[in-house]
């Protein structure tokens, strides 16, 4: 495993659209392994590969309640429902965040690295990551949506840093 470096805003390959993955071969194992070492290192929740340089449609995520990280090749939303408004940020977008209002819950339907068809269904932060990593692959960032200006985040101390996915 290896940590990869993290793309940032103005790097062209954040707004191309990803392809979707056939088969998960070793090379696509250890991107995978890749991924989740470089969040844990960045202290993420979420991280698409893109934001590695790879234009295929594979997200991880840990929103670090026990049950990640969870891994997602080829995700698509099936149905969402509600609405929270809150700060977002990204590791594409260090040191800044911007209220971002999304759905409140989340179905989505995925596949895991043995291409077994899974679904999950997320609320609150959850639902937030699925949605800000998805439109990763399709070439989006949260600023899009930012309902407010984008500010600096300010750490109050370790144990409150803000999430960033
Ligand atoms: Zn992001």
């Amino acid at each position: 495993m290896a940590l990869r470096n993290i793309r940032v805003q103005g790097d062209p390959v954040l707004n191309k659209v990803c392809k979707p993955v056939k088969e998960v071969t070793p090379r696509i194992r250890e991107l995978i392994d890749d991924m989740i070492e470089t969040m844990y290192d960045a202290n993420g929740v979420g991280l698409a590969a893109p934001q590695v340089g790879i234009l295929k449609r594979i997200v991880v995520i840990d929103i670090y309640d026990g049950n990640g990280p969870l891994v997602m090749i080829n995700p698509e939303i099936l149905e969402t429902s509600g609405e929270q408004t809150g700060d977002e940020g990204c590791l594409s977008i260090p040191g800044k965040a911007a209220q971002v209002t999304r759905p409140n819950y989340v179905k989505a339907r995925f596949f895991d690295e043995d291409m077994n068809e899974c679904e999950v269904e997320g609320e609150e932060l959850l639902a937030r990551a699925i949605c800000h990593e998805t439109d990763h692959l399709d070439g989006h960032l949260y600023v899009e949506k930012a309902e407010g200006p984008i500010h600096d985040v300010v750490y109050v101390e370790e144990d409150e840093e803000e999430e960033e996915a």
